[in-house]
């Protein structure tokens, strides 16, 4: 059985409580790890040794491109670990083992390896373009880490969002106190295993798993904290956006989403089909930009329900580990009793439930919570089940007359992370695109999001992008510089302002 302890100033130690908690695999019910449990006096310990990092630490101040090359270090050893850290996070966050070795982990190292050396690439300093106003000046700004970044991450895709919210910070030297969801703790502390290991110096990086509502608000309210980044839920967004204002942090909120997915009356049925069940299904549903309204002309309705349905209806859901397995368990008993209370709300609220609706309990399946494929048809866009993140494997299909409205139907909503169009004609695509109200739009795809570009959603679904130079640019505070090129006394005005 593996232990892990909190990492904090490049050690790993127990908890001040001494309690740890037991990592449930969700597909088996069994213990896959046990970790120390990090209370408000643990982050209180994390938050000191990152702020003496940042402070009095070399990292800040390094070339960065030496970063670059320690943290590149760290990515050989991550694509090493590759296929054990798969294992865990198929253990630990019910990712099935063809997601977590073709998708999830590769994936996630990639952004560690691109993020590391485009922070070693990114202009830091840059020119104001000249303006002669009242006299002759030379001015460019810097761009400098904001300090320690206090960053809260959810259970869905655990290692993806550590790298996601590490290497950016790191690469633009800032340091960090990470808190998981401590639901799925283990592979952010596999991570902290490889840092320990490497030259990135002690209290850069510390990992401090514990309960949101006491640890994690403890680090968002902390004053040595500079900035906060958080992905997880809108309604806790609002919570962390409240408590970073007592201090004025700046704060990057990755939220919810309810993304909408057009079908326009030409697209290729024998892929985009397919596609939608990609975007809706992939991790059980439990993505925030999952395709999760499915908008379909009336024309093609009755085809692609038909089709729909036999998909879904085809897939093998069985325990992550089980390479055979297309969809795995949803992450625990409360996931569970959520999406089945809103397949109760859509039947109540008039929609078809075309097919699944129910637990699996049969067999291997009862040791773990798993959730049949389920799809709901007849859904008009007021509904709960459309207007409401369900993060489960519940897709809601909408029927449409024309473009114009299933634009308004896509961008009725408080979300606005990602949206996705089908269609033969590229153009007739991008000009259905250009119209959504969303960070991400797909056209003739899904879930591809790339380390190069920015990601982040409108409305409700968040604040600011991660990733990309616009990502980078997100941990970095700008200063301004202006050197006087006047000398002399009478080429100063401020002279004459104040009578001197
Ligand atoms: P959640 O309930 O909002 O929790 C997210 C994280 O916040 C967890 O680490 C949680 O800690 C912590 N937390 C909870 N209450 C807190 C508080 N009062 N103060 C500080 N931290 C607090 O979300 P989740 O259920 O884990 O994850 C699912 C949600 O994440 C969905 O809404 C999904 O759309 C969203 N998500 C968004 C993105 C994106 O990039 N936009 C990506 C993935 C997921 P504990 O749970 O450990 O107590
Ligand atoms: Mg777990």
């Amino acid at each position: 059985m593996r232990e892990y302890d909190l990492f904090i100033d490049g050690e790993f130690v127990p908890s001040e409580s001494g309690e740890t908690i037991d990592a449930q695999d969700p597909s088996t019910g069994e213990t896959v790890a046990t970790v120390a449990n990090g209370t408000p006096a643990d982050m209180d310990r994390a938050i000191a040794a990152a702020r003496k990092a940042f402070d009095e630490g070399p990292w800040p101040g390094m070339d960065p491109k030496d970063r670059a090359k320690v943290m590149l270090d760290v990515w050989e050893r991550l694509a090493e670990k590759a296929g054990e850290i798969g294992e865990l996070e198929t253990a630990d966050a019910g990712h099935t083992i063809r997601n977590s070795s073709l998708f999830s982990v590769p994936y996630s190292n990639e952004y560690w390896r691109y993020l590391a050396e485009a922070g070693g690439k990114l202009n830091y300093t840059e020119p104001v373009p000249k303006y002669v106003f009242p006299t002759e000046a030379w001015e460019f700004v810097e761009r400098v880490p904001f300090g320690v970044c206090g960053q809260i991450i959810p259970w869905n895709f655990p290692y993806m969002m550590a790298i996601w919210k590490i290497a950016p910070a790191i690469a633009t030297g800032n340091t960090v106190v990470l808190k998981p969801a401590l639901e799925t703790p283990v592979t952010a502390m596999a991570l902290a295993e490889v840092i320990a290991e490497s030259d990135i110096p002690p209290g850069v990086v510390n990992v401090v798993p514990g309960d949101g509502p006491t640890s994690g608000e403890a680090l968002v309210s902390d004053p040595r904290v500079d900035k906060v980044a958080f992905t997880g839920s809108t309604e806790v967004g609002r919570r962390i956006m409240q408590l970073a204002s007592s201090t004025i942090k700046y704060c990057t909120l990755e939220l919810g989403g309810k993304g909408p997915n057009i079908l326009l009356d030409d697209a290729d049925l024998e892929i985009a089909v397919p596609g939608s069940m990609w975007a809706m299904y992939l991790h059980s549903g439990q993505i925030c930009h999952a395709g999760t309204r499915l908008l379909v002309p009336a024309s093609l309705y009755d085809e692609v329900i038909a089709r729909v349905v036999e998909l879904a209806e085809g897939f093998k859901v069985g325990p992550a580990a089980d390479f055979e397995s297309d969809l795995g368990p949803v992450i625990n008993q409360t996931q569970l009793d959520t999406i089945e209370r809103y397949v109760e709300i859509g039947q109540q609220e008039g929609a078809k439930l075309l097919t699944g609706g129910e637990r699996m309990t049969e067999g291997e399946l009862s040791k773990g919570f798993f959730f049949q494929p389920t799809v709901f048809g007849d859904v008009t866009n007021d509904m709960k089940i459309a207007q409401e993140e369900i993060f489960g494997p519940v897709l809601t299909v909408i029927r449409y007359e024309d473009a114009d409205e299933a634009v308004r139907i896509a961008n009725d909503s408080i979300y606005g992370l990602s949206a996705g169009v089908w269609s033969r004609d590229t153009s007739r695509a991008l000009a259905t695109a250009r119209r959504l109200r969303a960070g991400t739009v797909w056209i003739n795809d899904w879930h591809l999001v790339s380390p190069a570009a920015p990601f982040g959603g409108f409305g409700q679904s968040g604040v600011g992008r991660e990733h990309g130079e616009w990502g980078l640019k997100n941990y970095l505070d700008v200063r301004y510089v202006h050197v006087s090129q006047t000398t002399s006394k009478d080429q100063k005005f401020w002279f004459q302002v104040l009578g001197l």
